[in-house]
This record gives structure tokens, sequence and C-alpha cells, in this order.
């Protein structure tokens, strides 16, 4: 059971910590065993009030919320998990991460997760890269709450139960989700926290030609981490494998805009669901490459216009 404070005040609290330990002084010296342990306890509850109370009660009340608190001072930083054993002065802190993220929409990302999304280059953020991610760290990703969170959950739980591969899952779970991005974690679960997934995720895009963009593959708008399925259709068999760098240097060297029509992602509505393929200039069947040269930016209304011509 989680113990009231009496005291919020951090001087307070450190007032009587230091005479709790400066009167253990004695214990150590003549106190048996069980006396020792017994006049240490209410030092450990001490310091852990003393902690929790450095994000004021008036601000975040709640071991959750404090959570929250500090990870929204922190956006985007490391954080390690004893950050948050003290500030919530809770055991159980990391079950508040999940309800975090899960029931409230807020990014926090695991360590592991990210390690995993940068090993396939889908983040590319000075810091984060450089710095090697543990299990026991965590990271907001977004300062922004994402309130269609808890219902991806239940449908990532559904799909997580399922038999299948990991490929069928992520591809399950994307396209009930169709231009609405997701994020990593969710992924990552759905496929039963394989660490295979964010590679099965690129293959996905690069092999089988689904536009599944990060910020880092033709959609510098959304936020870190989270992965969009644009719409629900492959590119054209000749216009796929082609490897993300190349992707990549092709829709900057395009401005990320049609480069029949001029349609950029800022023009995207719900009537107009256009998204952004790229076409090999001499078809990739014929031996055209893969190469910045070769490849330009479409829509796909003008893509599919592209190829009608083709074959006509
Ligand atoms: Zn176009
Ligand atoms: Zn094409």
């Amino acid at each position: 059971m989680p113990r009231r404070p009496s005291e919020t005040k951090p001087e307070t609290i450190r007032v009587q910590l230091i005479e709790l330990l400066a009167h253990f002084e004695d214990q150590l010296r003549k106190g048996d065993l069980r006396r020792k342990v017994l006049s240490l306890i209410s030092a450990f509850h001490l310091l852990r009030d003393l902690g929790s109370s450095l994000i004021p009660r008036e601000e975040a009340s709640a071991a959750r919320d404090r959570i929250l608190a500090y990870f929204r001072k922190y956006p985007l930083l490391v954080i390690h998990g004893d950050e948050l054993m003290v500030v919530s002065g809770i055991q159980d802190w990391p079950r508040r991460i999940r309800e975090l993220r899960r029931e409230y929409g807020w990014a926090i990302a695991s360590g592991v997760t990210v390690q995993e999304m940068i090993a396939e280059d889908e983040i590319n953020v000075k810091g984060l890269v450089e710095a090697s991610l543990k299990p026991e760290e965590y990271i907001l990703l977004d300062k922004e709450q994402d309130r269609e969170a808890a219902h991806r959950w239940k449908i990532a739980n559904d799909i997580r139960k399922k038999s299948g591969g990991v490929h069928a899952k992520i591809l399950e779970f994307l396209r009930s989700n169709v231009g609405r991005p997701v994020t990593g974690e969710e992924l990552r679960y759905v496929t039963n926290d394989k660490s295979e997934w964010a590679r099965r995720v690129r293959e996905l895009r690069t092999e089988q030609g689904w536009p599944i963009l990060t910020r880092n593959t033709g959609r510098p708008d959304l936020p870190i981490g989270s992965y969009l399925l644009e719409k629900d259709r492959q590119s054209p068999a000749h216009d796929r494998k082609i490897p993300d760098p190349v992707r990549r240097a092709v829709l900057v060297k395009d401005k990320y805009t049609c480069q029949k029509c001029r349609w950029t992602h800022e023009q995207w509505n719900p009537s107009d669901p256009r998204h952004l393929e790229l076409h090999h200039k001499e078809h990739h069947a014929k031996g055209g490459e893969n190469t910045k040269e070769n490849l330009i930016t479409l829509c796909v209304v003008c893509h599919d216009a592209v190829h009608r011509k083709d074959k006509s």
C-alpha cells in the first residue's frame, strides 16, 4: 500500500532524515540487528518522501502524474528508470509507464525499442543515435498526447493473440490504421515483443512496397518513432527494392514534391488521399538502376498515369 507522507515540504523531510541518520550512529554501535533494521525503515520512507516531494503535490499529486510531469519536463532525453523511482516514490513505477502509454497515449518508448529503430535507421536524432540505450531507460518521443492510442492498443492486443508471422501481424495492424501514425512500441507489442519487428517493418517497405514511412524515410513531418501506412496499396512491382538511403536521397532531391503535378504532403486531404512514390525512369526490370539519377518522385495519380501510358 502506498504510504501518504505526513510532510510534503522537501526541506522539512530533509531535516527529519538527517536527524534519523544521526541517531542511527548509536544503533550502529550498540543496537542488535533487529533494532538496526527497524530504525532504518523510517529512513527509507523519508528518503522516498523526499524524492516524491521534489515535484510539488499541487502540480502532480499521484505517482503517475509525477512520472508524466518529469517526462514532459525532459522530452527527447534519455531517462533512467531509477529517476522515475525517485520522483514517483513508488515501487511499481513500470506499471504507471504502461498506463501512460496505453491508456493516456503518451509516446514513452523504452530504450530497447528506440535502439531497434536506430538499428534500422528509422531514427536519426543527434545524441540519441550516439547513445546506447538500455532496457531500463525511457524516452518521451512526442510532446503531444495521442488520444487515439488507447483504441489502437486494443486493436494491437487482438492481433497479438492471433497466430501468424511477424510480417503478417505488423501488416494487419498497419492496415487497420491507414493514414494514422502508430508508434514503434505498438508495433513491437503486436509481434509479441520480437526484437526483429523493426527489420520486418523495413522489409515490408523496401521489399514488398508498402508505403510505411517514418521521419527518416519520406515523412519528415511525423513524430520521432512513429510509423505511417500512407495508403492501403503496394507500389508497382518494378518500383520496389529501393534501399532506404536511396529513397531518402531522391525525396530530398525532389523536395518531397511530385515532379509532374507538384503535389506535396501539405496538400493532403481525406477526399484526395494521395501519397508520393518513387518511379524508375528506366524500368528496373529492363536494367534501370536503383540510383538517385534513375529515380523520380511522383504522386500516385501521376505514377499510375505514367504506367498506363507505358502499356498503351
Ligand atoms: Zn502528381
Ligand atoms: Zn513506376
